[in-house]
This record gives structure tokens, sequence and C-alpha cells, in this order.
């Protein structure tokens, strides 16, 4: 497809069906496993319809299921669902009306799919008119089997429309018999069906073929003696009946029709032209055909003697100087035949408008195949590879032209291609904007700040895609690559990411089939990381590290194409639902683009060298001091040497480079997008729809994934090939969670908030693979929240012996009776009354709570601990910039010895309480949870009082607004003063301090 077309064509069907029309397609009489079989004995063909002369209802559900978000494989399993009395084929056999159908349908799709399905709107887009059309090459095939004198019947398993006329989307006329399901009462793969079929056409089973999409019908016709042909795709299956009838079911010259109206071209100025040019004098006259596809730059088919041509021209009328660049096209197509790379040869252009009215160029016609389907159907795995790595051969072909001395230099402009691409996107999707998408904004914001900071400048085609190329009829070799329209110079991965989009659409997308859906492994076809490797090994080039930001880029790019096509079919003829259809198009796609921009940041920490604290003994030791920054590091080893290893490190300086970096993004991220978001967030928390997300965290949180901001907190230990998480050390995590606690809302913006965190940790630990993939993995993508709930009303809860909830097994289940209440998630109060639980939810085993509650109450105990520093040191710069600023007394109030001293205790306070916050982590790291108990005891204790007296400080300096909501002090204060107990109470983190000091240094 030629994306510049698609842009300005005002339907979208339109432009996707132009896609699969090619000027250059011809026909070979060869393809794979071709043999001539020379003829047959047969008299009559037999096509299924739905599948075989239309998209199968399969197919037609794939595309309809992506766009309304239903889960894939609802329709075709309710379909079958039932066998012989399901819904479905009672419906083909007219024993149930439309009606009774749809709802008995409808209720099975729910079922199947857990979610309501609107089968109306499924049922409407199977029988309309822009999908129900029969495949042009069959129209072929049925007028060229006609032609030689053969019958052709269609035996299908059809239905009745309300309208009480059976759903027949096809020329009558070109069949001899037509045998429909509702119509007899008897369905496929019923035998009588077949017979009826055979009787009506007057045949014998030898003598016929009959071309079904499903086994079960094949099979059945051919255990009464009829040939069958199992059509996976049209194309390969008319292939396969030309074998059989041995003679050709295409045209001459495919996708070609007469010259339309508007379109016509003075043949007598052309065939003069064509005669000087060629120094021919042909007998015969100029034979001109136009090709379907060329709504942008109109093509023809031209023959003149033995000359077969393409004439390829502007359109006619008045036209923005950069489109239409026929004279471009020429340039590319002549300097890359010239420098090796295969494309169709070009003979001339004329600029000269007097001849066929505007400027156009001539090529050679080239006849071969070309593949629609990226699935490749019909071909072994070996030969799909084969396919797949010839187009990669000739990217990486297009991609090693040397520009100078190609002539190409000044094709365009050199450098900041993406930067420029970014902003032309970014303008077209802004000036025909109808709504806001959330991925959109997202995208617009992320894109321009993650360009690849190295780019190389080649020649890029700018819409390479399997389609573009023209295969050899019998070999794996590529005779041309096509639609140079929008090839300039530019970053040749953008192309390499646009080659494998198909790979991230589904079978039935209606843009272009795709391969999300397909098993590569088994078709032989590689998968995009795969391609993007085999691009690299024939470039020569190192792994390409961010192939994630140029699919982001890909499907942006295709997204604001589409918003175009959209806002056309607003204006233009097209249906509202064709309309409703597109507009969905652009979301779907521009929420792909986001998950590669959120693969992106996962990347970041993916790729970062875990640091492992291996060291089991420790001490501290000052490294470096700089006045007015924390830079400290305590070393398990007395050598600066070891400085990196089991480092205890007291200064984000000191962190290791990539931990570094994550703690500088998370600043920049805080002050971007979590600071100025506060006061909207805390509206959201006094209005009406609290207890619903809000949408800003929500989007808040595609951000920080895809700034790769996100699950830090699961340590390393944990997790230590960094499956689910960061890999950081509660160390490192420290001192990033600590700047999370700057802001209340921060913790769930970056997925780190309790108890999620603790809830996460817990099932990574001990959850099954099954438990983990239904509650762990939302949990981490950040779809789900969870619950601790162990609190109870009537009894003393901060003695967990106390509880009196009850949990008892009954038939499979495990029933549960409790009342709980401040259960964070909404703090809320909940009743358990007869909860069953199925057994197999249980994690890790009945009685082996206490077990997982020690797991559990690991790194996650002192999160808390590290966010209250945080929040310290923001009351404490808020407090600083208000003393400075208000005056009392004839003196700005920090001159006042009292908030002197006040602004020294707070800052002594928050650094000896950092100090015990961070030997807390690194014991934890280097000894382990478990022998970590005292310095998390002792920190539990220390840190939500000093976080109260510091906060308490500060609104004491604000007078009564340190009160309102205009500044976030009073809610730290809230937050603080409930750690004191919430997190158990501070008596009895002390009892167990002094325990244990008791224990250890009687
Ligand atoms: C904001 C917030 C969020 C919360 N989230 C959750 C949650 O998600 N899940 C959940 O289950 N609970 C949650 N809670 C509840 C919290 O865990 C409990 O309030 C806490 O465990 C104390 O239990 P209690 O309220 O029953 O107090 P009690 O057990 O009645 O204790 C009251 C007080 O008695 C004193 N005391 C208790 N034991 C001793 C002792 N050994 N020595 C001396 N004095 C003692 C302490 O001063 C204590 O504060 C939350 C509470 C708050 C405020």
């Amino acid at each position: 497809m030629c994306l510049r077309q698609l842009l300005q064509s005002s339907q979208l069907q339109r432009a996707w069906r132009a896609a699969f029309l090619k000027h250059v397609q011809g026909r070979h009489p060869g393809a794979w496993r071709w043999t001539h079989s020379g003829g047959g004995p047969y008299r009559a063909v037999i096509f299924d319809m739905g599948g075989v002369l239309l998209p199968s209802p399969g197919r037609v559900a794939a595309e309809w299921e992506v766009q309304n978000h239903i889960p894939s494989g609802t329709i075709v399993k309710a379909l079958i669902s039932g066998g012989e009395n399901g819904p479905w084929m009672k419906f083909m056999r007219a024993e149930i009306t439309t009606e009774d159908f749809l709802q008995e349908f409808g209720r099975l799709c729910s079922e199947i799919s857990k979610t309501s399905v609107p089968v109306d709107s499924f049922f409407s887009l199977l029988t309309s008119e822009r999908v129900a059309k029969q495949f042009p090459v069959m129209t072929e095939a049925i007028t060229q089997i006609r032609a030689k004198g053969l019958q052709t019947a269609v035996l299908s398993n059809n239905f009745y429309l309300p309208n009480g006329k059976s759903f027949l989307p096809l020329d009558r006329k070109q069949f001899d018999v037509v045998v429909e399901s509702c119509l007899e009462g008897v369905c496929k793969p019923d035998p009588r069906m077949y017979k009826l079929c055979l009787e009506r056409l007057g045949r014998q089973p030898s003598e016929s073929i009959f071309l079904d999409d499903l086994g079960p019908n094949l099979k059945a016709a051919a255990s009464l003696g009829i040939h069958t042909i199992k059509v996976d795709d049209p194309e390969t299956a008319v292939k396969e009946l030309e074998t059989l009838l041995g003679f050709p079911l295409r045209m001459a010259v495919p996708n070609t029709r007469p010259v339309r109206k508007t379109m016509e071209i003075p043949k007598d100025a052309l065939e003069k032209y064509l005669k000087d040019l060629l120094g021919i004098q042909p007998t015969g006259p100029l034979e001109l055909l136009q090709f379907d596809h060329g709504q942008s730059n109109p093509t023809y088919y031209v023959k003149l003697a033995n000359h077969q041509l393409v004439l390829r021209k502007k359109p006619p009328g008045t036209l923005l100087p950069s489109a239409h660049a026929v004279e471009r096209e020429f340039r590319i197509m002549k300097a890359l035949g010239n420098a090796g790379v295969p494309v169709p040869k070009v003979l001339d252009l004329c600029e000269d408008s007097s001849v066929v009215g505007t400027p156009f160029y001539l090529m050679e016609y080239c006849p071969g195949r070309i593949y629609k389907d990226p699935s490749l159907p019909g071909l072994e795995p070996s030969q799909r590879r084969a396919i797949y790595t010839a187009m990669n051969r000739v990217l990486c072909k297009i991609h090693s032209v040397d520009l100078k001395a190609a002539g190409l230099e000044d094709y365009g402009k050199h450098g900041d291609y993406l930067a420029r691409q970014v902003q032309t996107w970014i303008k077209q999707y802004r000036a025909s904007e109808t709504s806001t998408i959330p991925a959109m904004e997202r995208l617009i914001e992320w894109l321009p700040l993650h360009l690849p900071r190295q780019q190389r400048t080649t020649v890029v085609h700018g819409d390479f895609r399997l389609d573009n190329l023209l295969f050899h009829p019998e070999t794996a070799e590529v005779l041309a690559v096509l639609d140079w329209e929008l090839s300039t110079l530019g970053d040749p991965l953008a192309d390499v990411a646009y080659n494998c989009l198909a790979h991230y659409l589904p079978s039935g997308f209606p843009i272009q089939p795709g391969l999300s859906d397909c098993d590569l492994t088994e078709l032989g076809i590689p998968t995009a990381e795969d391609y993007f490797r085999m691009y690299c090994l024939h470039m020569g080039i190192p792994p390409i590290e961010n192939w994630n930001f140029y699919m982001a880029f890909s499907f942006f790019r295709i997204a604001a194409i589409l918003q175009g096509v959209y806002k056309r079919s607003l204006t233009g003829q097209a249906s509202s639902a064709t309309a409703k259809q597109t507009g969905k198009l652009t979301e779907f796609m521009s929420n792909l683009a986001w998950d590669f921009a959120i693969k992106e940041g996962f990347q970041i920490f993916k790729e970062m060298p875990a640091t492992k604290p291996l060291m089991r003994s420790h001490h501290t030791w000052s490294l470096l001091r700089t006045p007015g920054t924390r830079s400290y590091v305590t070393s398990t080893d007395s050598s600066p040497a070891h400085a990196s290893k089991g480092a205890l490190i007291f200064s984000p300086e000191g962190l290791p480079h990539r931990v570094r970096e994550l703690y500088q993004k998370l600043k920049e991220f805080m002050e971007r997008h979590v600071y100025p978001a506060e006061p909207e967030l805390q509206r959201h928390q006094v209005s009406a729809e609290r207890w619903t997300p809000s949408p800003l965290v929500e989007d808040l949180k595609e951000k920080a994934k895809a700034e790769g901001l996100w699950n830090l907190f699961l340590p390393l230990e944990t997790d230590p090939e960094k499956k689910y998480g960061a890999g950081l050390t509660n160390m490192e995590y420290a001192h990033l969670c600590e700047v999370m606690g700057t802001s209340l809302y921060a913790p769930e913006i970056f997925n780190c908030s309790a108890p999620d965190t603790g809830n996460m940790e817990l099932l990574v630990r001990y959850g099954t693979e099954e438990q983990k993939a239904r509650w762990l993995i939302p949990l981490l993508e950040g779809k789900a929240r969870s619950c601790f709930a162990m609190t109870e009303p009537q009894v003393a809860s901060s003695d967990a012996t106390n509880i009196e909830s009850s949990i008892r097994e009954e038939d499979g289940f495990y029933v549960i009776n409790g009342h709980k209440w401040w259960i964070t998630g909404g703090h809320g109060e909940v009743l358990f009354e007869q909860v069953c639980v199925p057994k197999e939810n249980i994690i890790l085993g009945p009685g082996r709570g206490f077990e997982i509650a020690q797991g559990r109450l690991g790194p996650g105990r002192i999160h808390h601990c590290m966010r209250l520093i945080g929040c310290s040191e923001r009351a404490l710069a808020l407090m600083k910039a208000r003393v400075k600023s208000r005056v009392a007394f004839g003196k700005p109030l920090v001159e006042q010895g009292t908030v002197l001293a006040d602004i020294a205790l707070s800052r002594v306070e928050i650094e000896q309480a950092r100090l015990l916050v961070l030997k807390a982590a690194h014991v934890m790291d280097v000894v382990g949870n478990k022998a970590a108990a005292l310095d998390i005891a002792m920190i539990k204790m220390v840190a939500p009082s000093m976080a109260s007296r510091v906060i308490d400080r500060a609104i004491q300096a604000f007078g009564a607004a340190g009160l309102s909501s205009n500044y976030p002090l009073a809610q730290f204060f809230a937050g603080a003063r409930a750690l004191r107990f919430a997190d158990g109470p501070d008596e009895v983190h002390r009892a167990a301090v002094a325990k244990m000091e008791l224990k250890h240094h009687s």
C-alpha cells in the first residue's frame, strides 16, 4: 500500500483495497510447485461461499474482535460450539429466526469471553457491503471456467436475513446452480447437500471439483468421490484449480480495467511518443488499460507491438507543489537500478505536459508474484523463511547504496530525519484530530524526548513491506521493489521497523493482514526480533538496542495517517459505520505504538547491570565529603576499590551509573508530571469519583512505564533474573523510594505502592505459575490492585493472634467469614460473608501463612520508612522557602531564632533517620531480611515519629496555611501520624528492639 494514497483517499476501505492491487503484478505461468497437468476430466466446479468466494466469518470476526476489544477467538468458538445443535448450525438450517439466533449466540459469546458481546454489530459487519464482496480473483476464475464451457455452482451453509431473503451477495448469473442450507434444511457436511448439488448440475462426483475452507466439509465431499481443494488463501486455491483444470484462470494483465472516463489520456499522442522513444513502427493498435490502484498517481498498462510498459503520471488538476512527484520516483528508481537494487527498469521521464496532459514516466512491465498475506499461505516453512530472508537482504541492499556514487546526495535532507518525521506526523495528526486519544497524547510527548542519538542517513523507501515486493514466481528472488513515492534520505531503521508492522497486527486486520495470532515457528517466519537481528547481521552492524522506539514511531505514523482518513470519512460519503470503524483503528494503532514506548522503558532496566551485594560483613567509613552535598559511601571492605560492590552508598551521587540515571530520571519525572498533577489528584480524592481510579493517575502510570520507572521496588534477591522488576538492591531502591516519598501520589504512579509491592513480592516468591499469570502479571502491569486484610474492628489487631475471621473447607472451596476495616486500596471496611475461594487459589498451602507473612514482611517493611525520608525533605524544603519570604514583626521569619533552631533540628533528624534507613536496607542486602530484624525494627520505630516532628515544625512555620489543602503538609502529617501504628505500633517496635538488645548484648 502506498501511504500517500491512504492519506488522500476518502474512504479507508478503498485505500486498503488499493493496497493489494499492484500495477506490476503479472501472471507468470509458474509458481511454487507449479505443474502443468494438461487438464482433467472435470466438468463442474463447486464453490463454498464464506471463506472461498467471500471472507470467512472467522476472518471477519478476527477484525471485529480487535476493534471491539473482544477476546480473540470468541466468535469462532461460539460458531462451532454445540456442533450440529449449536445456534449457528440451527440458524444455517433455518430452524431459528435471526432474532433468536442473535440472542442465543450473544449469550454464548458472553459466556465464552466473560464480557458482554454486541453480536448484532458483528452480524451487521459480516453482512455489510464492505465485507461481503466477492474476491476479484474468484470472479476472474469463474469467468474463465464458464468461458471453457464448464459449469459452476455455489454450495453454501447459508442463512436468512431479517428481510426474509437469503444472504447471497453474489451475482447469481455466475452460477448454474446455487444450493443454500437455509433453503434445504440441511447443512454441510451432510452428504445430502453435495448430492443435491451434483443432481442439479447433472454431474457425477468424479466430474466435479469442490472448494471449501473447512476440513470436515471437504472430507465429506471427498468421501463421495468429489475432488477437493482446501482454500486457505483464494489466490493459492485458484492456482491449484488452474493446475487441475489445465487452463489459466486469471486475466492476462491482472488488476487492470478499462481506463476510467475521468482518467483518459490521448492515445494518439502517446502512440506517437512511444514510436519515437522505442524506434518502432507497430502494426497493431496501442493497448491501454488502467491499474485499479494509483489514486494518487494514475498508473496505466501500455502495450505497443511487443513492448509491455507501465506509465505513471501526475493526476490532472491543481496539485500541491511537493505532492505527486513522479520526477522523484523516476530519479530514485533510475539511480537505484544503476546501483544494483532490483527495481522496475525505468525508460523515460517526460516532463512535457502536452503529451498526456501532465508529466509522466515509463517503466518496463514486470511480471512476477506479489505476496499479499504475510503468513504466506500455501508455502512450505523453508520457502517462507527464504522469502523473509530475501526481503531482509534487499532492504539491506537499499540501505547500502553509496549516495555519492549513485548521485543521490541531495535526494533529501541529511540528519535529524526522525526529529523531522515526528514533528511532521504530530502536525498532521493535530490537523485532523477529532477527539483526544490518550495514547496519542502520550506519544506526542514521549517521541521527541526519546529520539535515538545515533542515526545513519541512507536511502529510505518509506513504505517498505512485503506486498511492495515483486518476487520471482518460482524462487525467493526479489525481482523488483515497488512504490517509491515516499522515498527520501533518512534513518534506515525506520524502514526495518515499518517492515515489521505486520508482526503485531492480527491476521484479520482490515488495513493489512498480520501475523500476531500466527505460530511463527510453525510457519517458518522469523519473529520481529529475529528479523531485526538478521538485518544487523546482513548489514554488519551491532544489534539495535532501541528498536522499540522505531516500532513505536512506525505505529504512531500509521495512527496519524488513519486519523486523517477518519477525519475525511466523517466529512465524505463514507457510511457512519465505516467512519466509526476507521476511528477505532486509529486508537488501536496508537495503543500498539504506546505498547512499544513502554517496552522501550522496560528495556532500560532489563539491560542494567545488577549490583550484587555479596559481602557478608559490614562497617562504615567516610569516602568523600563535598560541602553541601550528601556524598558518603561505606563499604564492606575498607578499600575504596571495592566501593561499588556491596557498598553502603549514602548519597545518590555514589550510586552505580545506571541507577543514578534512573534516579535522575525519576526526579525529572516528579518535577515534570507528578508535582504539577497534585492539585487535580487532590480534587479527585474529595470528589464523588474518589472510589474509581483517577484517569490522570492511569495516564501517569503509562508515562512512567515508558520511562522505565516501573516496578523498581522488586529486589534483586527476590527476582535475581530481573524477570519482573528492575533488579535493584534494597539500598539502591531506598534512594529512589525517597524521591517517590516526596509526593503522596507518586508510589502508585510508579507501581511501587503498599500493599501491592508486598503482595507482588509474595507472589513472585510463592505463587504457582498459574497464580502468577492470574494475579502477579496484572499487578506488575498496574492493571490490578490488591489488598492485605488483617485489621478487625472488634479486636486489637496489632496483635495478630486476636484475629477472629474464620476460614473453613467446604466442597472444594475455602469459605471465609470475617469483618475487616482500614483495608488499604480505599482504607475500606469489608465484610466477608460466606466468601467461597477455590482451593487452588491458596498460596503455598494451608497452615503456611506465617511462613509467607515472614516473607511478605521483607523489604516491603521499610518502604514506608524510605518514603518518610522524602516526605520530610519536602516538608523542610517548603518550610525553608516559606520562612524566607514571610515577614512578621519587621523581619523574615527565618531570622527568628526559634525558626532557625527548628530548621536545624529537622535537618539533623532527617539525616539520622536516613542513615538508619539506608543501613537497614544495606543489611538486608548483605546479610538477609531475617538478620536485619533489629535494623528494621529500629527504623520503623524512628522514621514515622521523626517525620511527624519535621512536618509538624513545617506546619507551625506556615501558620494556618499549613493546615489548608493549598500545601501537602496536612496530608503528610496525617500520613506520617498513621504510620506510627498502621505499620505496627511504635510500642511494638520498641518492645522488639529492646528484646533483641537484651538478648544480644546482655
Ligand atoms: C492509613 C491506615 C492504613 C491501614 N491499612 C491497613 C491495611 O491495609 N490492612 C490492615 O489489615 N490494616 C490496616 N490498617 C490498620 C492498622 O494496621 C492497625 O490500625 C494497626 O495494626 C493497629 O491495630 P488496631 O487499630 O486494632 O489497634 P490496637 O491493636 O487496638 O492497638 C491500639 C494501640 O494500643 C497500643 N498497643 C498495642 N500493642 C501494644 C503493646 N504491645 N505495647 C504497648 N502498647 C501497645 C498502641 O498504642 C496501639 O496503637 C491501616 C490503618 C491506617 C490508619
